[in-house]
């Protein structure tokens, strides 16, 4: 077993060099307090995994991040790899090891251990692959962490996060898909680019399923405050249904095309899952796209199902899906991708 800490103080001879370097200014005061403020595990320390590290450490969002994987060497390796980073970060304690102890006391477990879409490969084909893993995982991390927020990356992520729901025992609120987070995301680069526009300024939601049966919210679409399709009318672009739906199978297959392109995915979600750690590590209250338990929303039903809806985040996780206004076609296209999870959910036997 690989444990590493990023501040051992013991020098030669076992002098403590923490002590001898600094003269306490008052010393009857008591030791500084050694308790951190927050902890991110992440499971997988592959190539999504990384970059969720990478982008944890930079953004400075924990004081402490332990890292889990099943090949020790490679695990060892990026801890150490990212700890020698240490003088151009934020401090943060930088833990690994092949046993979930180091994930002891964790307040956010982002989950991306698992085997990777392959090229031209659904994410909904990947589920027997991932399933039998995570039985090996969740249960650890409930163990070592029972008051923490599950964060569940790996694919198909939403079918993954009702299967950690369910392993768990944990609360629906603290159990979340990084769902169409990232989707999105690509959704508002994507129109941003069509309207030249900063890609901040769009507020838009893809819901339902991360992956081939997403939903774009057009209705609901705004640039600057301004709702998009009155902002096409008067900017005079003309745009049909069929092009607007072209749009949305764009950012389906933009997750693809970096797949073909460079083998996987990684800066983007890396991105993704830091926002959505901030807004609930933070209590930030901000609204995201990301998968929760939806049954009983936009009559979605006929069993419990994880998928994307536009829900507030903070410190205890899922704090309430918001209330937007779908068309009937929108709510439609929103129940048929529940449908397509639960039939997948269905084989499961969970
Ligand atoms: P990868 O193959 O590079 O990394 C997976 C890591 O999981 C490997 O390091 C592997 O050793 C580790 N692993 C396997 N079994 C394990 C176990 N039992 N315990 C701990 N670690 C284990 O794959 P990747 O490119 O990092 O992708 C990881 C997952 O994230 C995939 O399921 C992928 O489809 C998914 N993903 C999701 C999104 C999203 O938006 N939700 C985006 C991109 C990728």
């Amino acid at each position: 077993m690989h444990k590493t800490g990023s501040s051992s103080s013991l020098g030669p001879g076992g002098l403590d060099i923490a002590r001898a370097f600094f003269t306490p200014i008052d010393k009857s005061a008591p030791p500084s307090p050694t308790k951190r403020h927050t902890k991110i595990a992440v499971i997988g320390t592959g190539n999504v995994g990384m970059a969720i590290a990478q982008t944890i450490l930079t953004q400075d969002l924990a004081d402490e991040l332990a890292l889990v994987d099943a090949l020790p060497d490679k695990l060892r390796g990026e801890m150490l790899d990212l700890q020698h980073a240490a003088a151009f970060l934020p401090r943060t304690r930088i833990l690994a090891s092949v046993d979930y102890s180091v994930t002891a006391g964790s307040d956010l477990c982002i989950v991306t251990a698992g085997a990777r879409q392959i090229a031209g490969e659904s994410r909904l084909n990947l589920i027997q692959r991932n399933l039998s893993l995570f039985s090996k995982i969740i249960p650890q991390l409930a163990k070592h962490s029972p008051d923490s927020i599950l964060l569940i990356v790996s694919n198909p992520v939403d079918v993954l996060t009702y299967v950690a729901w369910k392993l768990s025992g944990f609360p629906p609120n603290r159990v979340i898909g990084s769902g169409t987070n990232l989707d999105s995301s690509r959704f508002r680069f994507l129109l941003a680019d069509h309207l030249d526009v900063n890609a901040q300024d769009v507020q838009a939601f893809i819901v339902g399923e991360h992956g081939d049966s997403s939903v774009a919210l057009w209705s609901s679409i705004s640039v600057g405050g301004v709702p998009v399709l009155s902002f096409l009318d008067r900017q005079q672009i003309p745009y049909e249904e069929e092009k607007l739906e072209n749009i949305r199978k764009e950012v389906v297959q933009s997750a693809y095309e970096v797949i073909s392109l460079k083998g996987y995915t990684s800066w983007a979600i890396g991105y993704s899952a830091a926002n959505l750690a901030r807004s609930i590590l933070r209590d930030q209250r901000k609204i995201h796209p990301v998968s929760v338990l939806a049954k009983g929303f936009y009559g979605i039903d006929g069993g419990d199902v994880f998928l994307s809806l536009p829900a507030q985040i903070g410190r205890s996780g899922i704090l309430g899906v918001t209330n937007i206004h779908l068309t009937e076609m929108e709510a439609q296209k929103l129940r048929d991708s529940a449908k397509a999870i639960l039939e997948v959910q269905s084989q499961l036997g969970l």
